[in-house]
């Protein structure tokens, strides 16, 4: 450095730094600004020289300038404090500072100088690297939350779903799929599709399996046979639909629908319709006989004319049954409600009952107490002379028919036992469905309704019903209601 006085050789590298280089007073005011602080602020030395240095701080930081200038009164350093300037066309910039003291030849704080750098391009790739970062976070986050939706569904759905390669390797199945099959998960994953198919129909299953995959077109629904590991068989309607990657069918989703009932009511149904037209036409044939026997014969026959009535009565009593199902299924069903007295109804309805057989003993056991309900007198009539009807149906003459009424908590009980054949175990769960008859109904009229029509009527009451039986015993079926009121008549 010979030669150079050291202060014009700093004033050179000052001159010549990249850096926004200004001194100022401890007040703040600007003592010297280089020309880099004129590319970083805009202003020129002429401009700045003498100006207070919040000139460059921007309105919404006030706090800043005091704080920095106790620091220094402090003597501390202040190193590489990233903040903001404002230029001086209004712009912000990013800037880095760092700010020492400067010191008297007695070692006095006069003043500070302060070093800016322009940090706008690192704060800028920053910011870039954060919102990459998010995105890319929020892309996570959102393929995790529609993986878990999508999870949820496939959990949650009562339709049985199972996914699959094009070989027929199952990939995946879901919770409703396992328990329309009766199996684990396990027995499915990496394992043929055709498990669920009995020994017998598997090579045909396979070959189905490859020609809907494979199908320009595959149809939009087919229906198949199903075997359970407990030997049970259902029906299922399965409909196809494929991932596709590349162009290329990937993975087949099978909806799966359990629809052994819906067949088996289709069947009833047909069945139904069988038995009904045949039932009808029976009667039919004997009045055709009778009123041509009379008509040959010209003159009043007794026994003609009672078996014309028997017949017209079997037949009306079809057609009501008829009748009282397109009513109870097709929203007909209007119930005048009343206060009724149960064991009054019950009792009316024995009495009743006894018009009907000569033969049977017919017994009322009433509780102590009036037992009221909200009702459809008719309707709660036609229960008691439907389950009546049955007893006397199903159940040997002279045997007993006991009907009781009693008030349970909260509800009133009535309920009709035999002394029949009695119903098996098996049967019971079906005993209320539609057109479902049992073994023991052959000869006798009906059309598998009456139970079914009972059920609606006290479901519509609010109430419910049920059968207990033995065979060889008898049967006891039961209606329960809800109760509104119970009142002593006599103490005990
Ligand atoms: P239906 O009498 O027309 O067959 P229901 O719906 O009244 O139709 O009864 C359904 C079936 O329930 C009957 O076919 C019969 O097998 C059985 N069942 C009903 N009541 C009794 C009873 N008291 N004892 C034995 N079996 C009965």
């Amino acid at each position: 450095m010979s030669g150079i006085p050291t202060d014009r050789f700093l004033a050179a590298i000052v001159e010549s730094s990249d850096d926004a280089i200004i001194s100022k007073t401890l007040d703040g005011i600007v003592t010297t600004w280089n020309s880099a602080a004129q590319r970083l602020y805009g202003y020129t030395p002429e401009e700045a020289v003498g100006r207070e240095v919040s000139l460059i701080i921007p309105r919404d930081r006030p706090g800043e300038l005091p704080s920095i200038m106790q620091r220094l009164r402090n003597g501390e350093r202040i190193d590489h404090f990233e903040t903001v300037r404002v230029r001086k066309d209004g712009t912000q910039v990013d800037v880095s500072v760092s700010i020492s003291p400067i010191l008297d030849d007695e070692g006095r704080i006069i003043g500070a100088a302060s070093i800016g750098r322009d940090i706008t391009e690192k704060r800028r790739s920053e910011r870039e690297r954060q919102a990459l970062q998010q995105q890319a976070e929020d892309e996570l986050a959102a393929r995790t939350e529609s993986e878990a939706r999508f999870r949820a569904v496939w959990e949650a759905t009562s339709e049985a779903l199972a996914l699959s390669d094009a070989n027929g390797t199952v990939l995946d199945v879901n919770p409703a799929y396992c328990e329309l099959y009766g199996r684990s998960a396990d027995e499915f994953i990496g394992k043929s599709f055709a498990v669920i198919f009995g020994a017998d129909d598997q090579v045909t299953a396979a070959t189905l399996y490859e020609a809907i995959f494979n199908a320009a077109e595959p149809p939009r629904s087919y229906e198949v046979r199903i075997t359970r590991p407990d030997g049970t068989e259902r029906f299922v309607e399965a409909r196809a639909d494929f991932l596709v990657r590349n162009g290329k069918r990937v993975a087949m989703v099978s909806a799966i629908r359990d629809i052994t009932e819906r067949k088996r009511l289709d069947q009833a149904q047909m069945d139904f319709v069988a038995m009904a037209s045949h039932d009808l036409a029976s009667p039919l044939t004997v009045l055709r006989a009778r009123a041509q026997l009379l008509q040959r014969r010209q003159r009043y026959d007794e026994d003609s004319v009672q078996a014309i009535l028997d017949q017209t009565t079997r037949m009306g009593r079809l057609i009501s049954d008829l009748r009282e199902l397109v009513q109870v299924e097709g929203g007909g069903l209007s119930l005048m409600l009343e206060p009724i007295n149960l064991r009054d109804l019950a009792q009316a309805a024995v009495a009743q009952a006894r018009a009907l057989t000569s033969t049977h003993q017919l017994r009322f056991e009433g509780a102590d107490c009036e037992i009221i309900v909200q009702g459809d007198r008719d309707r709660l009539g036609q229960v008691l002379d439907n389950l009546l009807g049955n007893a006397i149906k199903y159940s040997a003459p002279e045997s007993e028919i006991v009907v009781r009424t009693e008030a349970v908590t909260g509800e009133a009980r009535n309920s009709v036992g035999d002394q029949g054949a009695g119903i098996p175990a098996d049967s019971l769960p079906s005993l209320f469905d539609r057109f479902y008859r049992g073994g023991n109904s052959s000869g006798e009229a009906g059309l598998g309704l009456g139970l079914y029509i009972t059920r609606m009527l006290v479901e519509a009451h609010g109430g419910r019903i049920w059968a207990t039986s033995e065979e060889g015993v008898g049967s006891t079926f039961t209606v329960a209601l809800p109760r509104t009121g119970c009142t002593e008549i006599s103490a005990t």
